[in-house]
Formats: C-alpha cells, structure tokens, sequence
C-alpha cells in the first residue's frame, strides 16, 4: 500500500517539529526550504571565531520545551546541555539605576525596595497573578486548538474573562502592584515578544515575566541554534527527507484540495496534504490563488520589526551581562512610535547580548561576540522608511547606552559589523511586512480568532507557525507543530 504522503513547507522551529511528529506516525514526509539550513527565525552565522544567533537568544518556558521534546520520545536534557541564566537580565534605566531580573527573591526585595518602599510585597502578588495566568491560559488556551467556534466562545470558557483578565490592559494593570514607572516597565517590556505595547496588550501577559521569574531563563550549550540541530537530528532519525535551497512557488490548488507545490524551478512535487511552516499571511498572499482571504489578512495587526547587529570585537568586555536591557523612561511614546508611527523612537529601549558570558564557546579567547536588538516599525505599506538612516541612528543609540555602563570606544574595537533590518527579515524567511513575530496577539487575534491550523476551504493545507495558533516564540513554535500534525492525524482517520 503507497503510503500517506506530507510536504511540510519551511524548516522552521514550527515545520520541523511538525515534520517529525509525521514520520514517527508512518508519514512520508518532505520538507522543502528555501534557505540552506533548517531553523528559519531561529538562524545562526559564524564569522572568524565569532558565533551568532540572529534570532532567538532565550530559552523561556523550559516546561514547554521538556513537554515537546518528550512527545518527539526525546529527553530534553539528554539532547540538550542546559545551563540556568540567574539574573535572567540586567536592567539599565535612563537615569543610569540598574536592577537585576533574579528568581533571588532576597535579592530582588532588596532591589525593589530601594526602588519604592512596600513594592516587594506588589511583586509577590503580581507574580501570584502571574502563575495563574500561566497555568489556566497554557491549559485552557495554549496547548490546545480550537476547531470550531462553540469550542472557544463556549459557557465553560466565560470564567477565562474572570481568570485571564483579557479584557485589561497590561500597563492599566500593573497600578493594582507598583506606582514605580521603572518597575512598571521591568514587569511588562516582555510584551514585546508578543509584537505588543503593554498599553494595548491583554493583562493575561504577566504570564511571561511570571515564567521568567519562576522557571528561569535558559542557555543551550552552543547556543539557540542547538535546539534547531537537536530537532533536525529527531527528524532525521524518524525518516524525515531535506530539500534546502529549495523554494516553493506556488501550492496549486482544485476544488477543495491543494495539489501539491511548484518550486520556482519550475518542479511540481506531488504529496496527499501540504503544510505550510512558511508565515502564514505570506502563503495566502503569495502561494494560493485567492486575493480575498490574502488581503484580510493583510489588514490584520502584524508585530514590530528590529533592526539587529551582530559585532566581531577584537577585546572583551566584561562589564557586559548575557542579557542587558536599557529601558527608556519614554516608555510610552517608545510603543506608540514603534507600533503606531512605524519608525525609530528617539530614544529607544534596546537590548544587548554578550552570548560569551554564557558559553565561551561563542567567541575567540580574550575577544566578544555582542549582539545588539533595537526593536522598530515593521515596513509601512508606502515604502516611505530610510532604513540606512535608521540603521546609522539606531546604532548610534547603541553606543550611546553602552557608554552607561562604561563600554566606551567600543566602535574602534568592531572587527565587523552584519546588520539586519524588516526588508532583510522579509527577504530572508518571507515575513510580510518584515514583520520578525508575524501576526500580533491582541485580543481579536487569539485563540479561535487567530488564523487556524487548517485552511477553511483547501481541506488538505495546514499550518504551523508564528502567525498561526497559539503564536510566536520558539516553545509556541512547538506546539503549533504539535497541534498541526495532530489535527492531520485526526482528519486523516475520521
Ligand atoms: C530577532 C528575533 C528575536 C527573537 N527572540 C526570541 C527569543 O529570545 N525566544 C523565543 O522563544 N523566540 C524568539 N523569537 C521568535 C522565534 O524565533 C519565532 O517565533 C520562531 O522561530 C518562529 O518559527 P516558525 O516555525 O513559526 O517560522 P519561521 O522561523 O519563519 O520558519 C519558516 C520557514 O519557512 C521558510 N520559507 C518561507 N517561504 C518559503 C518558501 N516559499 N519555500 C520554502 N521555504 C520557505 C523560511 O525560510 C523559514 O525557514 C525571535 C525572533 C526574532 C526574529
């Protein structure tokens, strides 16, 4: 008998596992990606000694990770040498005060008290709120899909409005547990992974400083891109084939099927069902046939953009933490310039990673490795944005910051600099927009609302990913995969 055949599209963090999860079910299974490595978002380059992750550089919600490698029959800390990142980041505020992230609890009272007397006692209850929200919405809403409508708007989900607080602005919130603008900030900038302002995002978000806090902050040895190699390994093993340097065209459709893909060498590849790990607003707007359903989803709320570099430097600065955060007290007009305005605040919040703090691995010896990441617009639809200029500002805010905390000169000492901006993030992995987390995840893009693991009409098309449901990130990635290869299991044996 022929067996069931899946061409996922991408190698993403989504499609391979997805990819996997198939093959250990007796699938055939393809995957086809354009560029020449697997691991999408979650990229790596290596330039004369110098290691760079030019996605992720945060292991976040290591339960995730361990409840996903385990359901591909792998022990995340067998494939995986973890290492605890405790203080998870050092903040910088513009007035030069810095505090630690720490699951030190005795540290961090110190630290909050100093800030504003009595706030410890504001983070205990904050984080209470926060471990309830983690609990109830990675059960209720997260590691789960949502099939029709009644399985999402449903009586049993009318105590979520209560539990989850979806309805309250994040910011708004945070009055109920510090008046500080600084902690304020501290306990929400993690919005932002989100693609969101903590103004506008739901208060379900302190989930994430939560888990932050409570399950730590992680590091792969090597890196992120361990993880990409570790799920590669696990595809391979379970019989999954590569097709790298291999882009998809098209994915022709008949009636209510899709037949298949045509590569833009002009290939056709015939499978029984396709899985797109590709962003899904650039699928529907790009591969199928429909303009409709494409220019919907074009109108959608889409997530910020960055612009990142990536610094060979020839001496080390140990003044710099793994993970430093510069938080500007503009923390409003930096949301509303970045996601409204669709620019470069003036002066931005920022983040830096030194990777050779955790895993010396990452740089020659008595040299860095620095990653800086400066969150901006994505791309407007007039194309009006000089991304040279911003390029130049930007950076200029990065030394700027840094010279804070008393890395000074440090342009004399670049040996190279890789800059990427949303028109090399949309060209790179096809995100519309140039949009680095996809679609947003405000209210009226969550949950049943957020664009399905299925295509409504194409009955053998599914997706897994970033702008698919339950979201970005890389433990969201895995249970997208996860819950996209169920559901064609499911379907396939109804
Ligand atoms: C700068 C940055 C920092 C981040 N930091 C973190 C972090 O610290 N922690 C965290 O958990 N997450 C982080 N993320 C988010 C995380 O990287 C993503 O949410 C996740 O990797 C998305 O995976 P995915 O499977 O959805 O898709 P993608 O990574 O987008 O994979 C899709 C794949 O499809 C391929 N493709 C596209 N079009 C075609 C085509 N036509 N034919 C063939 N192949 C195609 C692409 O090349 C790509 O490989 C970060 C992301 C960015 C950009």
């Amino acid at each position: 008998m022929k067996r069931r055949s899946v061409i996922v599209i991408g190698a993403g963090i989504a499609g391979l596992g997805a990819a996997a999860h198939l093959a250990r079910c007796g699938i055939d299974v393809t995957v086809v990606e354009k560029n020449q490595r697997a691991g999408g978002r979650c990229d790596r380059f290596t330039r004369g000694g110098h290691v760079f992750d030019t996605g992720p550089t945060l292991l976040i919600m290591p339960r995730v990770y361990e409840a996903e490698f385990a359901a591909l029959g792998a022990d995340l800390h067998r494939v995986l040498e973890l290492h605890s990142v405790d203080p998870t980041y050092h903040l910088v505020f513009d007035d030069g005060r810095r505090m630690t992230l720490t699951s030190d609890m005795q540290h961090m009272q110190r630290q909050m008290e100093d800030i504003q007397p009595g706030s410890f006692k504001g983070l205990q209850r904050y984080l209470d709120e926060g471990r309830r929200h983690y609990d109830v919405a990675m059960e209720r809403l997260v590691n789960r899909d949502f099939r029709s409508a009644s399985e999402f708007f449903s009586l049993r989900n009318l105590p979520l409005l209560h539990q989850l607080k979806p309805l309250q602005r994040h910011y708004a919130n945070m009055r109920h547990y510090f008046d500080d603008p600084r902690l304020k900030a501290a306990f929400t900038f993690q919005d932002v992974y989100m693609g969101l302002s903590p103004f506008e995002a739901p208060a379900t978000f302190s989930m994430m400083p939560y888990t932050e806090l409570a399950h730590g902050a992680w590091y792969p040895r090597g890196g992120m891109y361990a993880v990409v190699r570790a799920l590669v390994a696990i595809a391979r093993r379970a019989g999954v084939r590569f097709m790298f340097n291999t882009e998809v065209r098209e994915i022709p459709t008949r009636d209510s099927l899709a037949r298949g893909v045509v590569l833009t060498n002009g290939r056709r590849l015939r499978a029984d069902v396709v899985l797109a790990n590709a962003d899904l607003p650039y699928v529907f707007k790009d591969l199928l046939p429909e303009e409709t359903r494409a220019a919907q989803l074009e109108r959608k709320r889409f997530s910020c953009s960055v612009i990142s570099f990536f610094w060979g430097v020839d001496r080390k600065y140990p003044a710099l933490a793994p993970h430093t955060l510069f938080l500007a007290d503009d923390y409003r007009e930096n949301f509303d310039s970045i996601i409204r305005d669709l620019g470069l605040p003036g002066n931005p919040s920022l983040y830096v990673h030194a990777p050779g703090r955790l895993d010396p691995s990452m740089a020659p010896e008595d040299q860095d490795t620095l990653i800086a990441i400066v969150p901006v617009g994505h791309l407007s639809n007039n194309g009006d944005q000089d991304w040279e200029s911003l390029r130049d500002e930007a950076r200029r805010q990065v030394f700027r910051r840094l010279r804070l905390l008393g890395v000074r000169g440090l342009e004399r000492h670049i040996k190279f600099e890789v800059s990427l901006n949303p028109l090399s993030w949309r060209k790179r992995y096809n995100l519309l927009k140039g949009s680095t987390h996809g679609l947003c995840h405000n209210l009226a893009q969550l949950g049943y609302l957020r664009p399905h693991n299925r295509h409504p009409r194409y009955r053998n098309l599914y997706f897994a990913g970033a702008s698919t449901h339950p979201g970005t990130g890389v433990p969201t990635a895995l249970i997208s995969g996860r819950l996209a290869a169920q559901r064609i299991m499911d379907e396939w044996d109804a």
